[in-house]
This record gives structure tokens, sequence and C-alpha cells, in this order.
């Protein structure tokens, strides 16, 4: 079955409908984009996804079980738009922190390397860029080897080759087998990277394909 799912979800803030009988479903290995303009409802559906934010319509699951509950959490890998981490603590003292949490974490420094902050591992977190503090969220994310991972709009504000890197990084986690969501505004960045495309506009889904099946709908 699916790793993940929406069934007729729904989210409402006062009078907005930010999701409104959403159906989706994340399969084992696939690279799925969460497509849409700003307030589309795709924060909300990640949210919903991994726990931070409750339906108040239709049912979510995580592997089967409910996402509200964190040992459930702990086997996926999360990276948001706003996160915030002490300043003083260097890169990699942030990512061996990290991943002291888990009991078979990937190494520090293939974290490090995967997130391209090799060079930067000695840093102090707010001595770093706004893209680079960025990349040390997405190392935290890397740390536990989730088998499915979350990232909320990883490459707005980054430049073109930046852009292109991270593609790179996502499609090498692809092929280890790891399950990637990702929200995106840019078509190019899923028509580059996903297996699936679910397009959401207003909270509802508009439509849902490969890459090649919308553009054939288009
Ligand atoms: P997207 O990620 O596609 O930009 P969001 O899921 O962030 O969309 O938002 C969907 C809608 O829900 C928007 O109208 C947004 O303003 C509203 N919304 C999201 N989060 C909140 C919140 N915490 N409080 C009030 N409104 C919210
Ligand atoms: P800045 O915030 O200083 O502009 P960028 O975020 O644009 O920095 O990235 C600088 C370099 O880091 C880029 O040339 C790119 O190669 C690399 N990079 C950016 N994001 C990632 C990522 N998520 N994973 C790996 N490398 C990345």
């Amino acid at each position: 079955g699916p790793l993940a799912a929406l069934r007729g979800a729904g989210k409402r803030y006062g009078a907005v409908h930010a999701l409104d009988g959403v159906d989706l479903e994340v399969r084992p290995g696939e690279v799925l984009a969460v497509l849409g303009p700003n307030g589309a409802g795709k924060s909300t559906a990640l949210g919903l996804l991994t726990g931070r934010v409750g339906a108040d319509a239709g049912r979510v699951s995580l592997f089967g079980g409910d996402p509200r509950q964190p040992e459930i959490r702990r086997h996926i890998g999360v990276m948001l738009q706003e996160a915030r981490l002490p300043d003083a603590l260097r890169v990699h003292e942030h990512v061996a922190l990290h991943s002291s949490y888990y009991g078979a974490p990937r190494p520090v420094a293939e974290s490090l390397e995967l997130a391209g902050l090799t060079a930067l591992a000695r840093r102090p977190y707010g001595a770093l860029s706004g893209g680079e503090q960025r990349r040390v969220q997405f190392a935290l994310a890397l740390c536990g080897r989730p088998a499915l991972m979350f990232v909320d709009e990883p490459t707005t504000g980054l430049d073109v080759e930046a852009r292109r890197n991270f593609w790179q990084v996502i499609r090498r986690l692809r092929d280890e087998g790891v399950a990637i969501v990702l929200t995106t505004h840019y078509l190019e960045e899923a028509d580059a990277l996903a297996d699936r495309i679910v397009l959401l506009a207003g909270g509802r889904v508009r439509a849902e394909g490969s890459p090649e099946q919308l553009k054939r709908q288009a």
C-alpha cells in the first residue's frame, strides 16, 4: 500500500478552506511533487502528512498509522521552510546532535556531503546565508536515513545552479530508494524531478499524474 495518504482530507482556517476533500497518496520509492500557486494548500497538505497540522475532515495515514504519533513520525525526514536553530552551534555539531537521536544514523560526513556542506562544516549556523541554512535543514532531514522525506519549497529563492545541484541530490536519494514528497510552485521543477505530480489549487486536487500525462491534459 501507500507510504502515506490523505483521504478526503480537509482543513479550515476560519472561513478559508486551506484543503477541501483532498485525496493523495505517496508510493514507495517515488518522487511526488505537490505543485501549485501560493495559497494552494501545499504546506497544509505537508503539515497533515507530517503530523504538525490536524485535519478537521477525512483521514490521514503515515506508514498505516497516525502521523500525530511521535513514534510514527520518527521514520520520516522533514525539511520545512521556516525552521530555527541555535546560531552558535557549528554546522557539524548540529548534524551530530541531530544524528544522536537515531539508533543507526547516517554518518555525519555523509549527511554533510549530500547537502553540499562539507566546506562549511565548521561555520557557526548563525554565520550562514539563508540558502546555506536551508542546506543545514536538509542535512538534518537526512540524518535518520528516512525511507520517506517531505521537503517544503526546497529551491524557492535559490539561483539556477543551486537549484540544479539540489535536483541532483534528490535524484541520488531516489536512486537509494528514498520516497520524496516535495512542494513547489515551479512547473519546471516538478517536470524535471517528479515521477508523479499532484496539482493543487484553492485547496483541491485539480490534476494528478506523471509529468507526461499532465502535459497531454494541458
Ligand atoms: P501553499 O503552501 O500552497 O502556499 P498553504 O497551505 O500555506 O498554501 O495555505 C493555504 C491557505 O490556508 C492560504 O489561504 C493560507 O493563507 C491559509 N493558511 C495556511 N496556514 C494558515 C494559518 N496557520 N492560519 C490561517 N490561515 C492559514
Ligand atoms: P547562497 O545562499 O550563499 O546564495 P546557495 O544556497 O545559492 O548559497 O548555494 C550555494 C551553492 O551551494 C550552490 O552553488 C550549490 O551548488 C550548492 N547547494 C545549494 N543548495 C544545495 C543543496 N540542497 N544540496 C547540495 N548543494 C546545494
